[in-house]
């Protein structure tokens, strides 16, 4: 079974985890839900084999995580039968899934890789040996965007500093901020984003730094108290405008949709992150571009939405996409009887 999984998570195709576990304590954080949920439950218990439990000491800390050889069968207290399959047997310790480390052979298409969703690859508490692992199997896929987020920038810049971060145009790192304080990973020689999200705050200037992200992603606080702290829509407008002064793309999550208009939503990549897809994407014939964004009524749509929505069958997109007029194309189809889809049906008569 392929360990790079399709994601919801709007801004990736994929997510690939072979660290889990993280100890900043983030509040409202969906990973410690999901592994509250699919981790250890009462009356189970786990084949203790191939597990090894380390001492990882660094800066004078001490941290301990496990390293997994293969995938951890559950059994039930009592009989001692097979339940299932744990994938976070260790709970949110930092845990290394060895078997893991393989899954990127198995994802022949070129796609956008979220590196750790469940982890932070760059808090404290992480080996260096299992970065370096990571980055070793990044490094052997070229045909992937690997995206890298993190909480803690002050490692990921002494990573660069020492020249461990690789570089390319499909390797992107991240930092997450909620509030205009927080401090980002910046970096001349790298790919770098924001993730404003939750939303805090307003950030002025952001994309107006001395060395200021190639990208920005903005959302707002989901889940409990998400009410509370929603977003202002001026903060959303303030941003989008910096962003277009500079030429900084912009990622608007769905869910800013409440606050700031979904037909205002901007769904901005960097080009030369589309870039390395597309030109990646002509050695895999199966990929057929069906991951390309065009530009469409003003925002950038996944290609094969644009084929469920209008109606339009994909080859035939695809076909005008290779001719650089997907948009004019489309219109003409709409006009001279292609049957729209249901949900275009719906935007349309929403506007
Ligand atoms: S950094 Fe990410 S994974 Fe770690 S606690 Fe915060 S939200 Fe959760």
């Amino acid at each position: 079974m392929s360990g790079i999984h399709r994601t919801k998570i709007e801004w990736a195709d994929s997510t690939w985890n072979p660290i889990t576990g993280c100890l900043h304590g983030c509040p409202h954080c969906y990973a410690a839900v999901m592994v509250k949920r699919f981790g250890p439950q009462h009356g189970e218990w786990p084949e203790e084999v191939n597990t090894c439990e380390l001492t990882y000491r660094t800066d004078g800390a001490e941290y301990t995580c496990y390293e997994i050889e293969e995938p951890v069968k559950m059994y039930d207290a009592a009989g001692g039968n097979y339940i299932r399959t744990c994938p976070y047997p260790k709970g949110f310790i930092p845990t290394l899934h060895k078997y893991k480390l393989s899954h990127l052979a198995d994802a022949k298409t070129p796609r956008r890789i979220f590196v750790g969703s469940m982890c932070d690859i760059f808090g404290e508490w992480v080996p260096m040996d299992w970065i370096e692992k990571v980055f070793g199997q990044c490094r052997a896929y070229t045909q992937h965007v690997y995206m890298f987020l993190t909480q803690n920038p002050e490692r990921m810049l002494k990573f660069a500093q020492n020249d461990y971060l690789p570089k390319g145009d499909n390797f992107w790192y991240g930092s997450t901020i909620t509030t205009a304080d927080k401090q980002l990973f910046f970096s001349g020689d790298h790919n770098t984003f924001a993730s404003v999200e939750p939303m805090l705050g307003e950030f002025v200037d952001l994309p107006k730094q001395w060395i200021p992200p190639d990208w920005i992603i903005v959302g707002p606080l989901n889940g409990p108290g998400a009410k509370a702290h929603r977003p202002k829509s001026e903060w959303i407008e303030k941003l989008g405008s910096e962003c277009k002064e500079v030429g900084i793309p912009l990622f608007m999550k769905k869910e800013l949709a409440t606050v700031y208009g979904a037909g205002n939503l901007l769904k901005e990549y960097p080009e030369k992150m589309l870039k390395h897809i597309e030109v990646h994407a002509a050695n895999y014939p199966a990929y057929r571009g069906k991951l390309l964004y065009v530009e469409f009524d003003g925002q950038h749509v996944k290609l094969s939405d644009l084929s469920t929505t209008t109606g339009i069958p994909y080859p035939a997109l695809y076909e005008r996409y290779k001719k650089g007029d997907v948009e004019a194309y489309i219109k003409k189809r709409l006009a001279t009887g292609a049957s729209p889809g249901k949900k275009y049906r719906e935007r349309k008569s929403d506007e």
